[in-house]
């Protein structure tokens, strides 16, 4: 067994060991485009059409429309995003101290873990980084999570377990370790309970590893990429394959388990940019167990798993 454990019951549905995590860009327009299965934008308009493109003018191009007579391209003007409403009550109660409450997420502290005033001062970015996973798969959490910190996991190596089914949240930490990684891990671990509020708690128990695990990791993609020195996950896996990891994913695991999340990472990044969220979705609620390759790909997507590993391949290294 590698540093990742599951254990066959409901409850058990993440487990997660990070331990070489190592940068990130927000997701450019065709991402996001792509994402809301909208038309990618066009690179330019029609010459003759003398239309400014839609992204930001820059100031040559605002100068050069003045000195030309056009009218100034007005700025576009910045996305307010809502800020999602505070959940009243409690998330459920775990062992150790409950030392902060969010707006949305509990945070307890057991024995000889980070210190309550170490999780006290980090307490708003748990928030931030849920509300960046809910902005990155557009999804928003529906209940109360409470989150706990402890030092020895069920298993050698997990660092966190997601407990869907009961709104829990645990990490394994030793006093003095980097609480940079633990907050990763954390919006990980968040990214299932968004996978089990999106899919359905059903669909999430019974998701493909590969999609279950690679879609979680992407939906921390601000943090998780930051922490590998990537830009996108089509950069990631193009370093890991010049550190000579193989572009594999059924047998992912085998270069152990950061490897294959950040692989499955990738090919999840893909799928949706080719194929779209709607299909996506489908792949994923298509899912008939934790076996690597359990979703019905050929079905879902007229292509079987190998031959989305080829296309996947060939757009890594491309
Ligand atoms: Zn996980």
């Amino acid at each position: 067994m590698l540093r990742i454990a599951y254990r066959p019951i409901a409850l058990l549905l993440c487990t997660v060991a990070l331990v070489g995590l190592i940068a990130v860009r927000p997701l450019s327009t065709y991402a996001e485009a792509a994402r809301a299965g909208r038309a990618l934008p066009r690179a330019s308009a029609p010459a003759a059409l003398r239309v400014w493109p839609a992204s930001h003018p820059s100031r040559a191009q605002l100068r050069r429309a003045e000195t030309a007579g056009f009218p100034a391209p007005a700025r576009a003007a910045p996305v307010v995003k809502q800020v999602p409403a505070r959940i009243e009550g409690a998330g459920p109660r775990m062992r150790g101290e409950l030392v902060a409450q969010t707006e949305r997420l509990d945070l307890y502290v057991g024995k000889s873990t980070f210190s309550p005033n170490q999780i006290k001062a980090l307490s708003a970015k748990f928030e931030r980084v849920l509300r960046a996973a809910e902005d990155q798969f557009g999804t928003t959490l529906k209940h109360r999570v409470s989150i706990g910190f402890y030092r020895t996991p069920p298993k050698k190596g997990v660092r966190g377990m997601a407990y869907t089914s009961e709104a829990r949240v645990e990490l394994y930490y030793r006093p003095g370790e980097d609480t940079g990684r633990a907050v990763t891990i954390a919006m990980h671990e968040l990214g299932h309970h968004l996978e089990a509020q999106r899919y359905g708690e059903a669909a999430q128990r019974r998701a493909d590893t590969i999609l279950h695990e690679g879609l979680a990791t992407w939906i921390a993609s601000i943090r998780w990429l930051d922490q590998c020195d990537a830009s996108s996950w089509r950069e990631r896996a193009r370093q890991l394959r010049g550190a000579g990891i193989p572009l594999r994913l059924t047998t992912a695991e085998r270069s152990g388990a950061d490897n294959a999340y950040e692989l499955w990472a990738s090919f999840v990044d893909y799928l949706t940019r080719q194929y779209g969220w709607k299909k996506f979705d489908a792949l994923y609620a298509s899912g008939r167990g934790r076996a690597p390759g359990s979703a019905s790909y050929q079905k879902v997507l007229g292509k079987s798993l190998d031959e989305l590993a080829d296309e996947w391949r060939a757009w890594v290294t491309q």
